[in-house]
Formats: C-alpha cells, sequence, structure tokens
C-alpha cells in the first residue's frame, strides 16, 4: 500500500519536474553542436542526434555568433519568423 504511494509520488514528482523545464524552455533558445560548430532549433531533427556531451544551450543569439558557430542549414536558426526576413 505504502508503496503504491510513493511510486505515485514518483511519477508526479517527474510529472512536475518534466512540465517546469518544458514551460522553461523559451521559444527562442538554440541548441549548439559545439563539436560540429553548429547550431539548432531544438525541434530540428539534427539536434536530436547530438551526443549530449557536445550539447550546449544558449538563449543569447548574439553570443553564438560572437563565438562563430554556424547555423544549421536545415532549420535556420535565428531565421525562425517566418523564411523570408521581416526584420
Ligand atoms: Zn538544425
Amino acid at each position: 500500500m505504502k508503496k503504491e504511494f510513493y511510486r505515485i509520488l514518483g511519477f508526479a514528482a517527474v510529472f512536475f519536474i518534466v512540465t517546469l523545464f518544458l514551460l522553461n524552455i523559451p521559444k527562442d533558445i538554440y541548441v549548439i553542436n559545439v563539436h560540429t560548430g553548429y547550431y539548432h532549433h531544438p525541434g530540428c531533427k539534427y539536434a536530436h542526434k547530438i551526443n549530449p556531451r557536445n550539447m550546449k544551450w544558449e538563449r543569447d543569439m548574439a553570443k553564438i555568433e560572437k563565438q562563430g558557430f554556424t547555423p544549421c542549414s536545415n532549420c535556420f536558426p535565428g531565421k525562425e519568423k517566418g523564411k523570408g526576413n521581416r526584420e
């Protein structure tokens, strides 16, 4: 009986943390592959292939560019607001 309670509690905790994590990710965050030097949208299929050891998250595009990372040619990070530049 008590075991079941802790199991549910565990699920609730995980769910809570995941929700917090998801809510905390702003839409303008980018995933950098420090190994290849490319950066991606979190939703890019290549972003999912990055080895966690080479993965770096960054919100500040200026910072990314300053470090000389290359935008991915698949997801075009930084040009997400419609593919034509509106700015
Ligand atoms: Zn990409």
